[in-house]
């Protein structure tokens, strides 16, 4: 995607675009924010910029044309001036540094400008990074590094100090909305939904999966409308066990989503605006379950599965967690 198409984030493009039109792209960049935000694409389309066939002679375009074969290949991954580097398993190795180092002070081999993206790279360990950060300090004049982050405080303080850094945020709902419309129509219904479960992170809503979503939602729903009652300890205890029983990642998932209900219910019994929850197409349903519950149970509830959450860290046992605690609250209800 070209500048031009990228939403969001106007303030960073501006300062690329700056950086482009004066030819002074030879630096260090940190692209710090959430993943999926668009961190990557503000890259490539610097990259594009750069080396795009139909910028003006003797200058660096502002924008790509996205057209042309330059353009198209950056997008396939396949031009040889912008190389990526991805830990390799689960850091940034030395090896992989200490050639980086090395490749930054060739000339570009076909365009104008290389470009080097540093894919997760809190992911540098100091070794690796100590290689680095005289090419950090100043590369080459035809060579630019991008080192693309989700935890910028994870870098180390030795990059930090050698690169510009930009932050990157999410897209409001409205944002987002339209965006979604625009690139990825469907059903209103679901645009709203995916605008607002993908929290304005447009990676995210592009491999979202709105019918595992639903399908989770559905049976967590059943679960606390089944615990507002605080009869069926079978139940319950089947509940707890189908949970309980998934993969640490699944379940970190599952628990996620049930705070996020919690939020929404928290909100709808405090009478806020329907518009400001997550969960917007299941309104109807969720507004009884609200006043069921009520704000006073809804916080205790809240704040018990917030226990679970940080007590995960510690490795405990997630069926026997969720058993305590969906028969405590059960108890309490009864
Ligand atoms: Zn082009």
């Amino acid at each position: 995607m070209s500048f031009a198409n990228l939403l969001g984030n106007e303030r960073n493009k501006r300062i690329l675009q700056r950086l482009l039109g004066g030819g002074r792209i030879s630096a260090t960049l940190i692209f710090a924010g959430p993943d999926g935000v668009g961190k990557r694409q503000f890259a490539l389309a610097m990259a594009k910029a750069a080396n795009c066939q139909k910028a003006p002679a003797g200058s660096l375009a502002v924008d790509s044309c996205d057209e042309c074969a330059v353009c198209h290949r950056i997008d396939a991954g396949t031009y040889g001036d912008v190389t990526t580097i991805q830990p390799d398993g689960q850091y940034i190795k030395i090896a992989q540094t200490r050639a980086l180092a090395d490749e930054v002070y060739y000339h570009p081999r076909e365009g104008r400008q290389r470009f080097f993206l540093i894919d997760e790279a809190d992911r540098l360990r100091e070794e690796a990074a100590n290689s680095l950060l005289k090419t950090l300090e100043e590369p080459p004049p035809t060579s630019t590094i991008i080192l693309i982050t989700s935890r910028p405080n994870s870098l180390l303080q030795t990059i930090r100090s050698r690169a510009q850094r930009l932050t990157f945020t999410p897209l409001s709902v409205t944002e987002m909305e339209k965006y979604l419309t625009v690139n990825y129509p469907r059903p209103a219904p679901d645009t709203k939904l995916l605008a607002r479960v993908t929290e304005g992170r447009i990676g995210q809503a592009t491999a979202f999966d709105l019918s595992a979503y639903r399908q989770e939602r559905q049976a967590l729903i059943k679960l606390l409308e089944l615990l507002v009652t605080g009869e069926s300890r079978f139940r319950l205890l089947k509940a707890a066990e189908h949970i309980g029983k998934k993969e640490r990642e699944e379940f970190e998932k599952e628990l996620r989503l049930l705070m996020s209900l919690l939020r929404d219910l928290l909100l709808l019994a405090a009478g806020a605006n329907p518009e400001s929850i997550i969960n917007i197409d299941v309104v109807e349903r969720l507004e009884p379950l609200a006043a069921q519950i009520g704000l006073r149970r809804l916080m205790i509830w809240s704040g018990k599965f917030d226990e679970v959450r940080k007590r995960l860290r510690v490795n405990i046992n997630r069926q026997i967690a969720m058993e305590a605690t969906l028969l405590n609250l059960a108890e309490e209800a009864g």
